[in-house]
């Protein structure tokens, strides 16, 4: 066995789901959720920090803050620290932040460990920022989702077509 068929052993890929991988000692999936976790964490402590730092400026509303921050689409101007309530997916209310930083061009999924972080971690880190408020940024997240469900419902047409076509050639009938 050579490096890489240990190493696509140990990840065991294909182990199910909720099974645990035992040369890791929990799922896969939960691995991958500790891993992008702490990565948001170590962006939040640097390229965020930063960021917010270089867009922020003197607190222009009624609230007590010192600095303040512009969503980029509604323009409402935040307090550096504020906090919105908003109801959450299950009709609860809950506190969370005014604004979010979000990432314009998002951040490439990581489905495969191995494969998929180096872009995911070029995104997270690199990828052009934005401030955006709660709303503003949930009415983004929706229309992502939507424009993902529509390209996949456009992918597997395309596919469909394709294998029509090719039965077509091949004289076969459905
Ligand atoms: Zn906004």
């Amino acid at each position: 066995m050579d490096k890489n068929d240990i190493i696509e052993e140990n990840k065991a890929v294909h182990l199910g789901h909720g099974k645990t991988n035992p040369w890791i000692g929990m799922t896969n999936s939960r691995f991958k959720i500790l891993i992008s976790s702490n990565l948001r964490k170590t962006h939040g402590m640097s390229v965020r920090s930063q960021f917010v730092n270089s867009v922020q400026r003197p607190y222009a509303g009624s609230g007590r803050f010192k600095l303040g921050v512009d969503c980029v689409d509604c323009n409402k101007h935040f307090g550096k620290s504020e906090k919105v309530t908003v109801i959450g997916k299950n009709g609860r209310k809950r506190t969370t932040a005014a604004y979010q930083v979000d990432h314009v061009y998002g951040i490439h999924p990581l489905k495969d460990l191995t494969e998929d972080l180096s872009q995911h971690v070029a995104d997270m880190m690199y990828g052009e920022l934005q401030v955006l408020c709660y709303h503003c940024h949930q009415d983004k997240s929706i229309k992502e989702v939507k424009e993902k469900k529509v390209n996949r419902e456009a992918n597997k047409a395309k596919e469909m077509l394709k294998q029509f076509n090719k039965n077509n050639e091949l004289g076969l009938d459905f």
